[in-house]
């Protein structure tokens, strides 16, 4: 499985349209869940008078077990097709899916949205498209789903179908390249198999989708950059942060640095998967364990790269952001938290430096007062605690964010360039 070329993937869309029976769907009939689990969940959907919901039931299980991180297998939900071997970067279902989407999104190299033909386009759809667009996805594969709720009609396919390429135009997805699939993730049609209940349909199954998505660029080239998601303590090793490589590449003998805590040493041993490894890659999650490290000299948000070129730490920075949604106006002095990679940071918007024409992207405004719902702008933002955070022309990986505030995510953005502290 490890040989062929290695593919995250976001799976998005709106709250109930389908997203975590998909998942425990494909995971299912790709044979990557045991028989004997989904039996399991069987039993226990059925005793809770669920019978039928198995694969949402594996899907909240396997979430549950991650967030009780007992483990440090981070292992994410993995299967493979002929041509990748694909990891799932977020949990549907997971409570900060919203937001994990967005720092999982930046990651995600190709994405299935998730559309219910008897509902079509809702607000998170709309909402997951943008952020999708914004922080890079490149390729989206629409599972139009829940099928067998419109009687498997073509026409219903059809309009969904067009809501969907009308919200692509809107934010300018190349909707060329955007495969779509009429499936029931319930039913299993169309996943791996072509369905009799869809004669009118010829075209590939999710799975055949999947597996013709382009290869994504593996960035070793750039330096490596590894976002620390937890630090645990484990008996007989030490202090073992954990998290998934973004770009460049870990060995052991490196000597690293963890900014913006400041700290560095020795790798002395790298895990993936129960292994030692003596390297990882660019999509690699692993733990591992630096000589002179503690538990405490390390945290959460901070990004681990090679000591002789340690991740950016930001004074300020400049940045190209989007507003989603904001009950008013945004104005200089605002100061929401920023989610970058695995780090939560409130920020100050410095100052609004230009506004953007959303279609074309040339200047409509220098200086602006306020930006509100719908506008681009160009923004500088002061980190209110240290923050590593590159430029995304440099390192895309480590380069865009979600502003958060209100329960909700406003805006998205990325980063132009960093005025280093
Ligand atoms: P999520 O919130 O997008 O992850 O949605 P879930 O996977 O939790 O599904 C929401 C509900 O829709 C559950 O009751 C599922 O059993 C149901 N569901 C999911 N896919 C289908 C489908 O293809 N057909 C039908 N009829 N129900 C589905």
């Amino acid at each position: 499985m490890a040989d062929k070329p290695h593919q995250n993937l976001a799976v998005i869309g709106h709250v109930d349209h389908g997203k975590s029976t998909m998942v425990g769907r494909l995971l299912f009939e790709t044979g990557s869940v045991p028989e004997h689990v989904i039996e399991q969940h069987r039993e226990e959907a059925e005793e809770k008078g669920k019978g039928g919901f198995e694969f949402a039931y594996v899907m909240d299980n396997l979430a549950e077990e991650r967030e009780r991180g007992v483990t440090i297998d981070i292992a994410h939900q993995e299967f493979d097709t002929d041509s990748y071997y694909f990891t799932i970067v977020d949990c549907p279902g997971h409570r900060d899916f919203v937001k994990n989407m967005i720092t999982g999104a930046s990651q995600a190299d190709n994405a299935v949205l998730v559309v219910a033909a008897d509902d079509g386009v809702a607000p998170q759809t709309r909402e997951h498209v943008f952020l999708a667009r914004t922080l890079g996805i490149d390729e989206l594969i629409i599972a139009v789903n829940k099928m067998d709720l419109v009687d498997y009609k073509e026409e219903s396919y059809e309009e969904v179908k067009e809501e969907v390429i009308q919200l692509l135009k809107q934010v300018r997805f190349p909707s060329d390249d955007a495969t779509f699939v009429p499936t029931s993730a319930f039913e299993g049609d169309n996943v791996s198999e072509a369905s009799d209940n869809t004669p009118w349909y010829d075209g590939q199954t999710l799975l055949e989708a999947l597996n013709d998505l382009p290869e994504p660029q593996i960035p070793t080239d750039a330096p490596l950059r590894l976002p620390i998601q937890d630090v645990y303590t484990i008996s007989g090793i030490g202090t073992v942060p954990v998290g998934r490589v973004e770009t460049g590449v870990l060995e052991t003998g490196n000597n690293v640095s963890f900014q913006p805590s400041d700290v560095g040493g020795e790798v002395k041993t790298v895990e993936m998967h129960h292994e030692e490894v003596p390297r990882a890659e660019p999509g690699d999650n692993v733990g591992f364990n630096v000589r002179g490290i503690g538990k405490d000299d390390i945290r959460r948000g901070d990004v681990c790269g090679p000591a002789e070129d340690p991740p950016t730490v930001a004074e300020t920075f400049q940045a190209q952001v989007v507003v989603m949604q904001h009950p008013s106006v945004i104005t200089a002095g605002y100061t929401p938290v920023f989610h970058a990679h695995t780090a939560q940071v409130a920020c100050t918007i410095e100052s609004i430096d230009q506004k953007l024409d959303p279609a074309s992207g040339e200047v409509a405004e220098e200086n602006p007062d306020f930006i509100q719902s719908g506008d681009a702008a160009v923004v500088t933002i002061r980190p209110q605690k240290p923050l590593s955070i590159e430029p995304s022309g440099e390192i895309p990986e480590l380069g865009s964010f979600a502003i958060r505030d209100m329960g909700q995510t406003i805006a998205a953005g990325k980063v132009l360039s960093v005025d280093e502290r």
